[in-house]
Parts: structure tokens; C-alpha cells; sequence
């Protein structure tokens, strides 16, 4: 029995209800106050790495913004909703950022602490992938019928900032096996002539080496029972969309990014190519899951869109372990794991067949429980 379940239409948010309104009053507002945050609090809100390259008059600019658009929205609430909650939390909120300092807040002159988590990363991503998906996603659905606001979105909006606010300790926890193994190798007269290899040749290289090495883990993670445990929590999402695609358990990231970085390290490509590479796969890895059905054309053969990876997670046993690229479906051609009918969508997504926990830390602490052979609730999609 399928326990993905039908859109539940009564939780779609209408346009006009005020509702959108006021949550998007709400969202601003937050990212107002958390802008006000690094201002205040640069020692313990930034990244060091990127503190010295911040453009500061335009980030004063973009929260400015931030705060009149909140307003606006919730005024937009005030008059439309029914209930004046959002509106005046959304004013709530802006208001104490405003009374903070707000866009003219002063830079405090700090020591370092420490200690740091990185809000500015986790601010201005959401903010920059929240203007290019949600409203690519509000007119282009896929699930027309699919609330943003579904019942799963705390949970994954909790991945979400978990991941951006600990980005540091990832990447770095991501690097070091390939150092630990490959860093007495002298390739210096190797990576030189990388980098002088032209710039696209380079990326293109980076982007098909990567996605093979993560193509490979990918699979693993399907095949190996132990393994699967922990890509199951990827594989729990119900409402597949921009957001959810987050969903990762940390044993999956640490261990299918550190795989991929592999080649990276080893090739040596230049460090422009490395920021495009990072700025291609977070685009692609959180397009992918978007609940778009924005036409790609002929260009769904060749790179990775929603309709490719949202066949990945369907829960139809007819369709298990397919399309594990995730920039080029053609590997997935290669090794016979492609599945991309014309204009076809999976009925539903998910993990059919499972009582998968509800909530970031269950999803946590639920693949190591003790015998895992013996919970047969998650079970590798290829054993159903
Ligand atoms: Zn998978
Ligand atoms: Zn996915």
C-alpha cells in the first residue's frame, strides 16, 4: 500500500488569501534580523573566509530591502488575511531588527572567539535560491496541488540551515581524506598543466569526473544495505521540491562529497574552475529536486533537470535504482541505470513501503539503530 499519499489540496496556499503574503513578510524579516546579526556580531555570525571580499554598501542595500519589502507584505496581509498573525509577526520581527540598527547598523570591531557558525552563508543562499526557485516553482509546478508550505518543510528547512550554517566544518571534514592520502604527492608539473588548460575544457573535465566518481558512490549507497540506511532519510521526502533536496543524512554527504572531491584534489583543477564547479552542483543538486515543469527541450538529454532526478525518487518498484547522475543523464545511459520516458512524471515519490521518523533528529540517530537487518521498515529499494 502507498503511503506517499494524494496533494492534499485543503493545504494549498491560494493567491489573494493574504497567506503568501504574510509568510513572505515573515521570511524577509527573519533574513532582516539575521543581517543584522553579522553586523552586530561578525565574530560569531560570518564566515573569516569571506568576511574580507564582502561588498558591505550592497549588503546594507540588499537588507534595506529586506526591511521595506517585509512591510510591504505585511501590509499586503493586513488588508487580505482573514487572520493577522502572519502580518504582524512578519512587522514584529522587522521592527526589532529596525530598532537594532537596522541597513545603517555599525560593523562592531571584534576578536576572534574561536568559534563561528556561518549565518551569512545560510542568509544570503536562501535568500538568492529562495528568489530563483519559489517563484519558478509557484508558476511552473509540476504538483500544481503541492503547498509549498507541505507538512514536511520544517524538517527540511532544518537541513537546510544545518548544512549552510556548518559549511565550514563540512568542507573541511570533505578535503581531508584526499589530503590525508594524496598529499605527499609532488603533482605540481601536472596540476600546472591543468591549469593551463583552457578554462572550459577544465570545467567540463571537472563536471564529468566528479559525476562519475558520484555517480559511483550514489550507487554504492543504493546497493549496500548498511549504506542505504543512511541515503533512505534522502530518499524519505514525500514532497519533492527545492528545499527538500537538503534532506541528506551527514554520513551521506561526509561520504559521497568526499569520494567526488577526490579527483578534484588530485587534478588539481584552478581555483576558478573549483568556485564554478561549487556554484554549478549547488545550483544543479538543488534544481534537480525543484517541483518545476519548466521545459527544458532537448536539453533534458544532456543535463540533469527535475524530471530526471525526480524519476530517481520514485517509489514505483518498476523504477527503482535509476538515474543516479547528477549533472550528465548520459552516464547513467552508459551503465544502464537511465530512465527518462518523453513527458512522464512519477506518479508519486517517496519510500512506499516505509514508517520512515518525522523530524531532523529521529532522521538523525534512525540509521544506527542497533540491528538494522532485523527493522525491515527501510529496506534497499533493489531487495523490495
Ligand atoms: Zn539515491
Ligand atoms: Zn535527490
Amino acid at each position: 500500500m502507498k503511503t506517499t499519499g494524494k496533494p492534499d489540496s485543503r493545504s494549498r496556499l491560494k493567491i489573494g488569501e493574504g497567506y503568501i503574503s504574510g509568510y513572505i513578510s515573515i521570511f524577509l524579516a527573519l533574513i532582516s534580523f539575521g543581517g543584522v546579526l553579522c553586523f552586530l556580531f561578525p565574530e560569531i555570525f560570518t564566515t573569516p573566509a569571506y568576511r574580507q571580499s564582502y561588498p558591505v554598501e550592497a549588503l546594507r542595500k540588499t537588507l534595506l530591502i529586506c526591511i521595506l519589502f517585509s512591510f510591504l507584505f505585511a501590509l499586503t496581509s493586513l488588508i487580505l488575511c482573514k487572520t493577522k498573525k502572519p502580518a504582524l509577526l512578519g512587522t514584529i520581527i522587522t521592527g526589532i531588527s529596525i530598532l537594532m540598527g537596522g541597513a545603517t547598523v555599525e560593523i562592531k570591531q571584534f576578536n576572534e572567539i574561536g568559534f563561528y557558525i556561518s549565518l551569512d552563508w545560510l542568509l544570503l543562499d536562501l535568500l538568492v535560491l529562495a528568489l530563483i526557485f519559489i517563484p519558478i516553482e509557484l508558476f511552473f509546478p509540476k504538483k500544481l496541488s503541492q503547498s509549498k508550505f507541505h507538512e514536511e518543510w520544517k524538517t527540511d528547512l532544518i537541513y537546510f540551515a544545518i548544512g549552510h550554517i556548518f559549511v565550514q566544518l563540512t568542507a573541511v571534514s570533505i578535503q581531508s581524506p584526499a589530503t590525508y592520502f594524496f598529499g605527499n604527492l609532488n603533482m605540481q608539473s601536472f596540476h600546472d598543466f591543468v591549469q593551463n588548460t583552457p578554462f572550459v575544457i577544465q570545467l567540463f573535465a571537472a563536471l564529468i569526473i566528479t559525476d562519475l566518481f558520484q555517480y559511483t558512490a550514489h550507487r554504492t549507497f543504493h546497493k549496500m544495505p548498511f549504506l542505504w540506511r543512511f541515503h533512505a532519510v534522502h530518499h524519505s521526502i514525500k514532497a519533492v521540491d527545492w528545499m527538500a533536496g537538503s534532506r541528506l543524512h551527514i554520513v551521506d554527504i561526509l561520504l559521497t562529497r568526499s569520494f567526488s572531491y577526490l579527483p578534484m584534489y588530485l587534478i588539481g583543477f584552478s581555483i576558478e574552475v573549483f568556485y564554478m564547479y561549487v556554484i554549478i552542483v549547488s545550483l544543479q543538486a538543488v534544481g534537480a529536486h525543484a517541483n518545476t515543469r519548466i521545459p527544458f527541450g532537448f536539453l533534458k538529454y544532456i543535463i540533469v533537470t527535475p524530471q530526471y532526478h525526480h524519476w530517481h525518487h520514485s517509489d514505483d518498484p518498476a523504477t527503482y535504482d535509476k538515474n543516479f547522475a547528477i549533472h550528465f543523464p548520459f552516464i547513467d545511459l552508459v551503465f544502464g541505470t537511465y530512465h527518462l520516458p518523453d513527458n512522464q512524471w512519477p506518479k508519486s515519490t517517496g519510500l512506499s513501503e516505509t514508517k520512515f521518523p518525522k523530524g531532523y533528529l529521529k532522521q538523525l540517530f534512525f540509521p544506527f539503530k542497533k540491528d538494522p537487518a532485523e527493522d525491515q521498515e527501510v529496506k534497499n529499494p533493489s531487495d523490495r
